[in-house]
Formats: C-alpha cells, sequence, structure tokens
C-alpha cells in the first residue's frame, strides 16, 4: 500500500473527507434547525492561510486552506465551527477562535504558510538542476521508460527549502512538478528520487477528476499504473526511512493541544 502521505503533504481524497466530517459535526452542533444544508468542503491550494464559506442552492461549500491539511482535529473542528458561526451570523465561541489562532501562530505552521506562498509566487525562479540530481535529465529517462516519451514536460523544480513532509507536488495549475530538495542528496538513491518524480509524472498524465463534487486525485488506474515502477517495494521502503523522523514529530506536537 502506498502511502500518499510521504508524496505529498497530504492525501487529498482522504483529507476531504475527513474535512466534510468535521463541518458536518459543526454545523451539527451549531444550527439546531433542521434540515440542516449538505456539507461540500475541501482543502484548497490557497496561497496563505485563507478559507471561505458560502451557500449555493441549499448547499454549503467551506473551501479550506491546504496549508491545514493534517491538522489535529480539534483545530480543524474549531476552524469549522468559525466559519459555520460567519455563515449563519451566529457568535463564535471564544475556544474556538483561541484553538485556531493558538495552532495558526505555530512556528511550523506559519514556515508551511510561508513556504507555501513563495513556493507559488516564484516558481519559474527555481532550476532543475539540483547539486546532485537533474530532474530534466531524470524527467526524460521516466518519459522514455514509463511513457513512450509522450509526457509533456511540465515545469520541473527542485522546492527552495528541504521539506521532508512533502517530498514531491504536482500543481495543475501552473503545470510544474517540484521535487523536495531533501532528495537532492548523495545519500539518497536515484531509485527515490525517480520514483517520487514518476509518481509526480503520472498526475500529468491523469488528470484529477472531479466525480460527484468530489475531487479524485489517485484513481484507479493512476494507482495501477503506479504499480508498474521497477523496485516500487523497494523505493517505498526508503521513503518510510525517509519520513519517520518527522512522524514522530508531528505526533509530539499533537499531543499538545
Ligand atoms: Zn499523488
Amino acid at each position: 500500500m502506498v502511502d500518499y502521505e510521504q508524496l505529498h503533504l497530504y492525501s487529498p481524497v482522504i483529507s476531504d473527507d475527513i474535512l466534510e466530517s468535521v463541518f458536518d459535526e459543526a454545523l451539527r452542533s451549531l444550527v439546531k434547525k433542521e434540515p440542516r444544508p449538505e456539507i461540500d468542503a475541501r482543502f484548497y491550494p490557497y496561497a496563505g492561510l485563507s478559507s471561505t464559506i458560502r451557500l449555493r442552492n441549499g448547499r454549503v461549500h467551506a473551501r479550506v486552506s491546504d496549508i491545514l491539511v493534517g491538522s489535529p482535529r480539534d483545530v480543524l473542528f474549531a476552524l469549522a465551527c468559525i466559519l459555520v458561526a460567519k455563515l449563519y451570523r451566529l457568535k463564535t465561541p471564544k475556544v474556538h477562535e483561541r484553538t485556531y489562532r493558538q495552532h495558526t501562530l505555530d512556528p511550523s505552521v506559519l514556515d508551511a504558510s510561508h513556504d507555501t506562498r513563495r513556493k507559488r509566487g516564484y516558481k519559474l525562479t527555481t532550476s532543475s538542476r539540483g547539486q546532485v540530481y537533474d530532474l530534466a535529465e531524470l524527467f526524460k529517462e521516466l518519459n522514455g521508460r514509463y511513457f513512450a516519451g509522450k509526457l509533456e514536460q511540465p515545469l520541473l523544480s527542485w522546492s527552495q527549502r528541504r521539506t521532508r513532509r512533502v517530498l514531491g507536488h504536482h500543481d495543475h495549475v501552473h503545470r510544474a512538478i517540484v521535487i523536495s530538495s531533501t532528495l537532492d542528496n548523495p545519500r539518497i538513491p536515484r531509485l527515490v528520487v525517480e520514483y517520487v518524480l514518476y509518481h509526480e509524472m503520472l498526475h500529468v498524465k491523469h488528470p484529477l477528476r472531479v466525480m460527484s463534487g468530489r475531487t479524485i486525485y489517485h484513481g484507479r488506474a493512476f494507482r495501477e499504473e503506479e504499480r508498474r515502477f521497477e523496485r516500487f517495494e523497494e523505493a517505498l521502503k526508503w521513503l518510510e526511512k525517509i519520513a519517520s523522523p518527522v512522524r514522530s514529530k508531528i505526533r509530539r506536537r499533537r499531543r499538545l493541544f
């Protein structure tokens, strides 16, 4: 089983499910009058920590900055309550404001926010050639090996910061693949960089689809094709090694809330 959390900041499909259940709970706790509207809640790649909510055709549409993906559930719940209260012109319970503010003032969250802003704002200034690996060269090779050379090359770039939580990212809006500089290291085998890049290349080949209001990032065809990567299992073991120190840090931080 592929651990998508290591490839991206999150697995969007699972994250959106969690977000929807959180908003549903917030709506139930704040709005007593029935029937309550249906919820469509999704993470969205805003440049900063923005979140929006609106009511349209009897449905509540909420968009939450994807910087908050992977945040503790109580933080997401606090934000959902703040947004629902705003929508219904209710007074926001102070405890939710405090929980949300405390979390967003956490330096690591602010970091992620600034990083995202920078990454999304200045994408074109970075290069595909790293200290160790050249993404353009790897792309060409993988394109020939797995895509019969037919995949159109997007913008390829190393991330400006060494982030371990996001090892790769495909930005379909800017048609770009960004790979974490953590992987541009002689101690990281070429195989690992190839695998992460291959995964992002599959995102170019299988664009995201919206099915009954849901965004599908890793559909069945995507997952099947991903398994065609030679030494797939070996690559995954490496990813686990690279991502694990971060995992324990996240767990520690969660306990604080
Ligand atoms: Zn992916």
